[in-house]
Order: structure tokens, then C-alpha cells, then sequence
């Protein structure tokens, strides 16, 4: 069990939520869970998952990955529901389809002095599915067990806090756990493993909002930092162009400046590679990279990983950095786990 910290696990001090002192205690919420299986508790973080970057998802991975050869039967991470979806979808590129036990996410909505609330029962959960001969990433979370790289929070106090818009849940959480026929199962034959577990820490997002100015976002190409843009969109990748509101011309420099920009929707994972509109198809031809049925969340996080792999093959002269973009663009369209149809 790799605890990070969340709600789950916080302590309640004059009406606000903090990590708590001591998360070995942790476990003293639902002493049952020693019945169910023998755990070692690492505590690798203790945040409110708010504060996660990039550099803790390559330590939850590589704290999995130094304890994939000592026998244990499955991995359950503790974690803030914030961002408990960029996480298991960082987690799910950085091991690949090549992972070969559960690693199974889970946090609550409540912290356990709620006494009807979800901590404990979804701890109790999570261990339960743990068990289960389940290959990939996934979120534990109310009945459900969603596919990683496909969930995203879709409540903040409901105890149904997740959904995975475009696909159903992998797994059903009833008297039995009931594993759907798209879950990805253990094979008595090892996989290869390619783990890649880095991930580019210097791309921005930009929420399109109506009348937003692309003058104003015109710094932001100047800056040599940047690695790459994340435009969320309307619709199924709609993109204003239209007199100075028209983002058309901020695309094309990204582009003539040799700096990605994907594009993704502010729907739930809606499909960013069809839209019949005008405003769609004139940012795809301006140099937009389209992200599919993928979820924000799940782009973002590819956008980095496929960032990271990149710049180590340019480094390596494997690929030329005149062939950035095209490069993204195919690594984009190319499904990893799951993540997009
Ligand atoms: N802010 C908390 C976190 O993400 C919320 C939660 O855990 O439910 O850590």
C-alpha cells in the first residue's frame, strides 16, 4: 500500500482538513483489512492531492516498480480525489500494457470520523480489488472500479466522485466483485514491461472562454521554457476565428515556432478529431494536434509522457527536432492503454 495522503486519511483541526501527523496510523481505520491480506504500508508522499506535480507520479511509479519482483499480488494507492485521475492516468503510460498485477487507486470524499462516510469502506474496497486478477491501473471508488486513464471526478461530495465518461467501468464493486469482460486480466505468463516513468514538466493549458483575447496569450510563445500548449475548447474542438478573437493565428505560430499545442474539449471526453464546424477543422489545419475521445486529464498527462520520450530521442539524435510536432501529432493518435478509442 503506497499512501500519498487525501481526505481519506485527513484529520479535522478547528474545521479544516491537513494531512495527519503520523499516516502510519492510517490503517487503524479498518483493522479488518489485515484479514484480507498481508500489507506493507509505505508512506511515500502525505499531501493534499492539490499539490501533486509531476515528479511524485515518477515516484508512485517507481515506488511500484521496486517492488514488482518481491511477490506482492497487488498495489493500492492512497490519494487525494482532486487529482486522483491524473495520477492513475500518469500511472497507467508510465508502466504501459505490459503490467501484469492491480494497481488500484483509492481516497474518499470523507475523512473517517465521518462515520457514514466513504473512507473506511472504500480502503476495505480497494484492498478487496487488489486481490482480484486485474492488469492495469485503475480507481476503486463508491461501486465502481473505473479504467485509470479514462476516470475523471465528476463530484466533490457525493460518494460517487468518479465516472469514466466514455467507456463503462471496468469492474463492479457487489457482494462479489464483478469484473466486466474490458478489464484487462492477469496472464500466467510475464509480460515485457517498458516502463517509462518521466514525464515533461513545462507545458501550460488554456481554457478557451468566450471573448478571450489570443493577444494576450501571445507572451507565453515567447517564453523558451515552454514545451507545449494545451488548448481546452468548446464543443468537439472548437476553436474561435473570428476578427481578433481568432486563436487561428496563435496556432500557427506555435506551430511555425516548432512548440506542440493539442487540443482538447471542455466536454467529457468528447471526440476532438470529428468536428464537421468550421472553427474545428481550420485549428486542425493551422497545426492543432486533435486528442480524440481521450479525457483532459488523461491528454494532458499523455502530452507530458510523449513529451519526456521525445526529448530523450532528440537528445539520443533518434528523431530530428525539425520533426517535433509531427512526431506528437502520431504519438497522440496512437492509444497506449486504453485511454481513447
Ligand atoms: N483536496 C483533497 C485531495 O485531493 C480532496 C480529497 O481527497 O477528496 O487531497
Amino acid at each position: 500500500m503506497i499512501y500519498t495522503g487525501g481526505t481519506i486519511a485527513m484529520s479535522r483541526e478547528q474545521d479544516v482538513l491537513r494531512p495527519p501527523q503520523d499516516p502510519s496510523s492510517f490503517l487503524s481505520i479498518a483493522p479488518e483489512i489485515h484479514g484480507l491480506a498481508e500489507i506493507e504500508f509505505v508512506t511515500l508522499l502525505n499531501k493534499d492531492s492539490t499539490n501533486m506535480v509531476p515528479s511524485d507520479w515518477s515516484a508512485m511509479a517507481n515506488a511500484i516498480h521496486d517492488r514488482l519482483d518481491l511477490g506482492f499480488g497487488g498495489f493500492v494507492v492512497i490519494h487525494g480525489t482532486d487529482t486522483m485521475h491524473h495520477s492513475a492516468s500518469a500511472l497507467a503510460f508510465a508502466f504501459g500494457s505490459g503490467l501484469n498485477v492491480p494497481v488500484v487507486f483509492t481516497g474518499a470524499q470523507t475523512d473517517a470520523s465521518v462515520l457514514h462516510g466513504d473512507a473506511r469502506i472504500n480502503l476495505i474496497r480497494a484492498v478487496r480489488v487488489a486481490l482480484e486478477p486485474i492488469a492495469e491501473v485503475v480507481i476503486a471508488f463508491g461501486d465502481y472500479v473505473y479504467r485509470g486513464s479514462r476516470a475523471q471526478k465528476c463530484d466533490r461530495r457525493l460518494f460517487r466522485a468518479f465516472e469514466s465518461p466514455a467507456v463503462p467501468p471496468v469492474a463492479t464493486i457487489s457482494e462479489k466483485i464483478l469484473l466486466h469482460p474490458s478489464v484487462h486480466r492477469v496472464t500466467p505468463e510475464q509480460r515485457p514491461l517498458d516502463f517509462r516513468p518521466s514525464f515533461d514538466a513545462d507545458i501550460v493549458q488554456v481554457t478557451l472562454i468566450p471573448g478571450l483575447k489570443p493577444s494576450l496569450m501571445a507572451p507565453l510563445l515567447e517564453s523558451s521554457s515552454l514545451h507545449g500548449i494545451v488548448l481546452q475548447c468548446y464543443g468537439a474542438g472548437n476553436v474561435p476565428d473570428f476578427e481578433e478573437y481568432s486563436f487561428l493565428p496563435f496556432i500557427e505560430e506555435a506551430f511555425r515556432r516548432n512548440i506542440p499545442l493539442i487540443i482538447t474539449s471542455q466536454f467529457s471526453a468528447d471526440s476532438t478529431d470529428d468536428s464537421s464546424y468550421e472553427p474545428g477543422v481550420k485549428a486542425i489545419q493551422a497545426g492543432a494536434i486533435p486528442t480524440g475521445n481521450m479525457t483532459g486529464a488523461a491528454a494532458a498527462v499523455k502530452f507530458r509522457w510523449i513529451l519526456s520520450l521525445l526529448s530523450q530521442e532528440i537528445h539520443s539524435r533518434v528523431t530530428v527536432s525539425s520533426d517535433k510536432i509531427a512526431r506528437v501529432k502520431a504519438l497522440m493518435a496512437t492509444p497506449y492503454v486504453d485511454e481513447m478509442d
